[in-house]
């Protein structure tokens, strides 16, 4: 099987699209006409075996994940899918891999009306790159730069787990119990970008990010790109850890209390949704969330003194002891 072959078999598929795509796979360029009124959201992720991912994930998972974490900056920015391109760089050509990998990532496309409309397949160590493209009405975006002193923060879902599931994975937490490390492990191999709440904040969440490389990095994004600071009640943000189960409660309000702690404020790779909006809208932005069947938690709000505070439940405050991923950190 050569190169056309295998992008025609696994990668091209007659299917009806978006209107908003003139022109798929197959020519020089692919063409998108956006509505009248509406901007492009434009995003770009890359993903390296045995940085990104393990080498152990399933290929469905994996094809899942890929266009996952884009799904989810567009969500982060209010918008609505789209397109994507797929630059795949593969060892060899394996028929089993390219079938799983194609089924997770067809699957999750079509759960969003988002088309795959070209790409670049080359040999090489395996990588994928995806590019998404979506559509916003003009000038609503959430940015990370409209947090306001006052407004309250949410996190929609839970975070943590993940983390969790990577910690299992390298052998530094060793009794988890199965039902566990299965909910840490989807949440790591499967993550679910939060589509349709983005674009329900949109005019009602002040700024909105993407939780990837963990909250209080991420979080600190806002802060920077708003000129304010933030308070984060320790004892909230625990209650956002999903695989929470006796066992998980045990270690949160057992003697050590730190390592869940730090999978919910610096884990990573949640690919949920960090937001702010002000007091005032509480209520149109519970009913915004309920509307789209997602969980969004309040832990925390902004001031102007800069910096992230961490305070537990009785307002005393909380040492941090770890930063966000930093590739080069
Ligand atoms: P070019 O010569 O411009 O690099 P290619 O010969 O690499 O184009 O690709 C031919 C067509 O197949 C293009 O339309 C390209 O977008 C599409 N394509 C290549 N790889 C993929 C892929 N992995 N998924 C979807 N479309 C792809
Ligand atoms: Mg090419």
């Amino acid at each position: 099987m050569g190169e056309f072959d295998l992008i025609s078999k696994y990668f091209v598929r007659v299917s009806p699209v978006a209107a908003s795509v003139v022109q798929g796979p197959g020519d020089d360029c692919a063409l998108l006409s956006p509505k009248p009124g509406m901007q492009l959201a434009i995003s770009t992720d890359l993903l390296i075996e045995g940085r990104h991912f393990l080498s152990t994930v399933s290929p469905e998972s994996l094809g899942h994940k890929s266009l996952a974490v884009n799904l989810s900056d567009l969500a982060a920015c209010g918008a609505r899918p789209v397109a994507f391109t797929l630059a795949l760089s593969l060892p060899q050509i394996d028929e089993a891999w390219l079938e799983g990998f194609s089924r997770g990532l067809f699957a999750l496309a079509d759960e969003h009306d988002c088309a795959l409309i070209g790409g670049d397949t080359t040999r090489g160590p395996l990588s994928i790159c995806i590019t998404v493209f979506g559509e916003v009405p003009a000038d609503a975006a959430l940015l990370r730069s409209g947090a306001k002193v006052g407004d309250d923060i949410y996190v929609s879902g839970t975070l943590g787990d993940a983390r969790l599931a990577l910690e299992i994975f390298r052998g530094t937490v060793r009794n988890a119990p199965a039902e566990v490390f299965q909910l840490a492990r989807d949440r790591l191999e499967r993550p679910t970008p939060r589509v349709a709440l983005g674009q329900a904040l949109r005019g009602i969440a002040t700024s909105a990010i993407d939780v990837s490389d963990g909250l209080c990095g991420d979080l600190g994004h806002i802060l920077q790109r708003s000129g304010v600071g933030a308070v984060i009640d320790t004892a909230l943000a625990l209650d956002l850890l999903a695989s929470q189960s006796a066992w998980t409660r045990t270690l949160s309000g057992g003697q050590d209390a730190t390592p869940a702690l730090d999978w919910v404020l610096s884990g990573g790779d949640d690919y949920e949704l960090a937001f702010t909006a002000p007091p005032t809208a509480r209520a149109a932005l519970m009913a915004a969330a309920q509307a789209v069947h997602t969980r969004v938690t309040r832990i925390g709000f902004i001031r102007a003194e800069p910096g992230l505070q961490l305070q537990d439940g009785e307002g005393q405050p909380v040492a941090r002891r770890t930063a966000s991923f930093d590739h080069f950190g």
